[in-house]
């Protein structure tokens, strides 16, 4: 695989603490759920959480869109559901990055009939121009170009997820 460092690992880690400090502030009278999307955000949320100075709880489901390749179906479909209720909790989802917005949304939509007393999103890469239903984000880490990235989490058909760094393939 031919691959260009779009994203090194000190700035990954810098932006990683800003965010941190960033919700610790936001969330400081509240003990938030932080809901990863698997698997892409494994690495992200992993190092976010080793960050916040404040008390929270952390959960996980899995969506798919992609079949392996290097654009969306379009299609999104939950593949596993969290394991607790967020019914009245204040609800962090942490994903990976968002392109065409279409993953986001059916979360979005999907928790909210949970009734959480919050849902808000933390993004680490955000491929705005590609944006095919607009969502709300609240923190969001990079904005990036139209283009496939891979590494810190993200895959082409399972691979450099291990990747220290953000690469456009
Ligand atoms: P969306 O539904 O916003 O179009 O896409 C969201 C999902 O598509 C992400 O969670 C991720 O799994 C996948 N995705 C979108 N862009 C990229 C990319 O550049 N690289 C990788 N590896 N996955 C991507």
């Amino acid at each position: 695989m031919q691959s260009e460092v779009l994203i090194n690992e000190d700035r990954i880690r810098e932006r990683v603490l800003q965010l941190a400090a960033q919700i610790d502030c936001d969330y400081d009278d509240k003990i938030p759920i932080l809901v990863g999307v698997l698997k892409g955000s494994f690495i992200f949320l992993s190092d976010l959480v080793r960050l916040l100075k404040i008390k929270h709880q952390v959960d996980f489901l899995t969506v798919a869109s992609y079949d392996g390749g290097l654009t969306s179906t379009g299609i999104v479909r939950l593949v596993s559901d969290l394991s607790v209720n967020i019914e009245g909790r204040h609800v962090l989802i942490v994903e990976d990055i968002i392109d065409t917005g279409l993953t986001t949304d059916y979360i979005l939509k999907n928790l909210q009939t949970r009734n959480p007393a919050s849902l808000e999103f933390v993004v680490l890469l955000n491929k705005q121009e590609c944006r095919k239903i607009d969502v709300p984000v609240k923190y969001s880490g990079f904005e990036i170009p139209d283009q496939f990235v891979v590494g810190y989490g993200l895959d082409y058909n399972q691979y450099y997820r291990n990747l220290p760094y953000i690469a456009r393939l």
